[in-house]
């Protein structure tokens, strides 16, 4: 018997990164699973999760369209018959000084970052309310949600929104069994972490390739970097039986860099 065994689980953002990552550990344990990123690439992704003979299905949606997020969640309910755990992990990410800070920038962050972890949200509940056995939602936020950085003040911004969210939502619906959490991953390798290395290492002075990241790690107590796995392991513990009672909480993951 494994953990998730006739749950359905949705993650946004599921096609590369730390949401492939989380899709994986669902898949393992024995959840299906609907992945959804804006590129159609994420149908391959999908199939290369089926290989594990796990029930897997890859959704284009565009998180900041309302309506594209309601035909994805409805597709997850009529493909599996019901939805028990969302994730809303799809993220980005620009880095600019404040005078290059352009509105469409900070729109863009606050669109997809926040407006659409709200919109999933908004859809998922929805869906669980129709077979009213409660369930499960995990926003992915960030360090930068506890501890703002340089040349990202959107970024920032938007996820200490997402912080925001979780803990309202997590006290309107609390008596239906829904929980409502969220995590703020560190310094993770991702593509994300090769474009933060990149840009940032060149507005902070003369970094080569891996030497701004390589040197932000010798911060973290463990001295590592984490990985897509590492995120994977809390978002299935916040989605198992065993966090029954854990709700509106932000969480950290993140090796011990920011302990707050
Ligand atoms: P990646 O850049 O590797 O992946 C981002 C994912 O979000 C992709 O699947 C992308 O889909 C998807 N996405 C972007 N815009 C949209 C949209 N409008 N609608 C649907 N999906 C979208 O990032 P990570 O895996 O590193 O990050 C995942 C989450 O973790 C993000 O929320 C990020 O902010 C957060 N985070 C990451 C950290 C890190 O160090 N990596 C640290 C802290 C937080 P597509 O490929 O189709 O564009």
């Amino acid at each position: 018997m494994n953990r998730f065994d006739g749950k359905t689980v949705v993650i946004t953002g599921g096609n590369k990164g730390i949401g492939y990552a989380i899709a994986e550990r669902f898949t393992a344990e024995g959840a299906n699973v609907v992945i959804a990123s804006v590129e159609p690439q994420v149908e391959e992704a999908a199939a290369k999760l089926r290989e594990s003979g796990a029930a897997v299905s890859g959704v284009v949606c565009d998180v900041t369209d309302p309506e594209a997020v309601r035909v994805l969640y409805e597709r997850a309910f009529d493909e599996f018959g019901q939805v028990d755990i969302s994730v809303q992990n799809a993220g980005i990410i620009t880095i600019a000084k404040v005078e290059d800070l352009t509105e469409d920038k900070w729109d863009a962050t606050m669109a997809v970052n926040t407006k659409g972890v709200f919109l999933c949200c908004q859809e998922a509940i929805r869906q669980m309310r129709k077979h009213g056995r409660g369930g499960r939602l995990i926003n992915t936020a960030s360090g930068q949600a506890r501890d703002g950085f340089i040349y990202t003040p959107h970024y920032a911004a938007s996820k200490f929104g997402v912080m925001g969210l979780t803990q309202s939502l997590a006290k309107e619906v609390a008596l239906e069994g829904i929980t409502v959490n969220a995590i703020c991953p560190g310094i993770i390798k991702t593509d994300m972490w090769d474009y933060n290395d990149r840009v940032w290492g060149q507005m902070l002075g003369d970094y080569g390739p891996g030497e701004l990241m390589a040197s932000w790690v010798q911060n973290i107590p463990m001295k590592r970097a984490g990985e897509g796995k590492d995120v994977a392991g809390l978002i299935a513990f916040l989605a198992s039986e065993d966090a029954d009672y854990i709700t509106g909480q932000t969480i950290n993951v993140d090796g011990g860099l920011i302990m707050s």
